[in-house]
């Protein structure tokens, strides 16, 4: 009989576990569900960029990806049972909401089976544990257990197309143009751009956003328009740094597997007792931060880098999050929320709990009492002002460095909402108070 291939993040025709499993059995219906309860809170950026992926993959299968709307739980049945469908195939899915709906539509399948190949990661989620079965919580120790482990070689044979089946009555893929080329071609150019370009640089370029020197991957890697695998077996034994980069995800992946509470939660409880401002002040301070007028000339220029381009560099993510957290005391998730509306790599994982890491409530945390000083982080890492120019217009007349000096910038920039000196003792008081309490 027939198999269904319903793709979700793996949004690709090549190094397809799943796909190649699928096509064991014979013809494959290419299946994508436009699912309410995922796509509601996505915002407009990762929207789009999944519909001008879906578009590219709909190319790549000859016009006959099949197109759905609904919930998985009602329409896997109805389409499998008007196929005559044997087996529905999937990359397992790692996050809180897949987890629990692809239980649903296993039930709802009955007899039919549901078949899990693979993940979007090296290493399925949950797999890496310490010897005594329990999960890790600190990075370090986690990647070497990671590289121990080990993953399959990508595969390097495709599916025949004349296994495609089509379907008639299917959804339109939503109109809406992504600012970022989307896709299983465009990741792969990006990748080979980078590794035969970028990459020789990453160790000294990835923390400067002045400069053009990390992969910008995150959004193919996110929908699965490349593997990471593909770019874990391209690389070379130099390539230490970058090879760390995609072990974070993998952490983090992992841990938001082991508790799904983390989405929402502080991963260290001892944080639920911390106090932020949620009062009426602290709102409109979180709309300066929103909107890149804060009076910081790195916090603003990585706000507005988010807005104008729907990424921000990850440097900056960090500067960002911490006057956030801890110079307008806001709570993590505040911020967390906007940087889920608005990226268009946003991914539950690697976004919470990044942000837990900057609030000094995730794993192995960045210390709470190291506070980053956003005007020194300024000048040490956009160094000649250039990244801040870039995305502050009223700063543009401004030379070099000085562009980070609070005190000499021009009347039309906002004048700093807070003081960071004062803050940064206001932060270190209310950690104390969680430290010994
Ligand atoms: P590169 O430097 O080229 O890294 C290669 C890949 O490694 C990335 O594409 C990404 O998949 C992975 N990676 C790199 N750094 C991290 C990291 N710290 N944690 C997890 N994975 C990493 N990344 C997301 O993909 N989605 C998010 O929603 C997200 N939110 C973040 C929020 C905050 C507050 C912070 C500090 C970081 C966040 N990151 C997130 C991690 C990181 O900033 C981005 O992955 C990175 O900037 C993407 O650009 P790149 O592909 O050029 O990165």
């Amino acid at each position: 009989p027939p198999a269904i291939m319903w793709f979700r993040r793996d949004l690709r025709l090549s190094d397809h576990p799943a796909l190649l499993a699928a096509a064991d059995s014979g013809e494959v219906l290419p299946l994508f569900v436009l699912d309410d309860r995922l796509l509601k809170p996505a915002g407009e950026p990762r929207r789009r960029f999944l519909y001008d992926c879906l578009r590219a993959l709909d190319h790549d299968l000859g016009g006959r990806l099949h197109v759905a709307r609904g919930d998985p739980e009602r329409v896997l049945p109805e389409i499998a049972k008007k196929i005559e469908a044997g087996s529905v195939h999937v990359s397992a899915d790692a996050g809180p909401y897949g987890r629990e709906r692809d239980e649903r539509v296993r039930k709802a399948l009955g007899n039919i089976d549901f078949v899990r190949t693979g993940s979007p990661y090296a290493v399925t989620p949950g797999r890496v544990r310490k010897q005594d079965g329990e999960p890790y919580r600190v990075f370090t120790p986690f990647r070497t257990a990671w590289l121990d482990h080990g993953w399959r070689k990508p595969a390097q044979s495709g599916v025949d197309s004349a296994r495609w089946m089509s379907l008639k009555g299917g959804e339109k893929i939503p109109a809406g143009k992504s600012k970022h080329h989307a896709g299983e071609e465009a990741a792969l150019e990006a990748w080979q751009d980078f590794r035969d370009g970028v990459l020789a640089d990453y160790d000294t370029d990835r923390d400067r956003p002045d400069r053009n020197g990390t992969s910008r991957l995150s959004a193919y890697l996110h929908w699965g328009c490349l593997h990471p695998r593909t770019l874990l077996a391209d690389i070379r034994p130099g390539n230490e740094t970058f090879r760390s980069e995609l072990a974070w995800r993998e952490f983090y992946a992992d841990v938001l597997w082991h508790q799904p509470n983390t989405a929402r939660e502080n991963y260290d409880r001892k944080f639920d007792r911390f106090e932020h401002d949620t009062g009426q002040a602290a709102r409109e301070r979180f709309e300066a931060w929103c909107a890149g007028r804060t009076g910081y000339p790195i916090v603003d220029a990585g706000m507005r880098q988010l807005l104008a381009e729907d990424w921000m560099h990850n440097r900056v993510r960090m500067i960002v999050a911490s006057f956030l957290v801890k110079d307008l005391h806001v709570p993590w998730w505040w911020g967390a929320r906007h940087f889920m509306r608005h990226l268009v790599d946003g991914d539950l994982a690697s976004n919470q709990l990044n942000w837990q890491w900057v609030a000094g409530c995730g794993t192995d945390a960045a210390p709470y009492f190291r506070i980053f000083n956003p005007v020194t982080q300024g000048e040490k890492f956009d160094a000649g002002g250039d990244y801040v120019r870039k995305y502050v217009p009223e700063l543009r007349g401004v030379q070099g460095k000085a562009v980070h000096k609070l005190d000499k910038l021009p009347k039309d920039y906002p004048a700093p909402i807070v003081d960071h000196a004062h803050e940064r003792r206001v932060s270190l008081d209310r950690y104390d108070a969680i430290r010994t309490t």
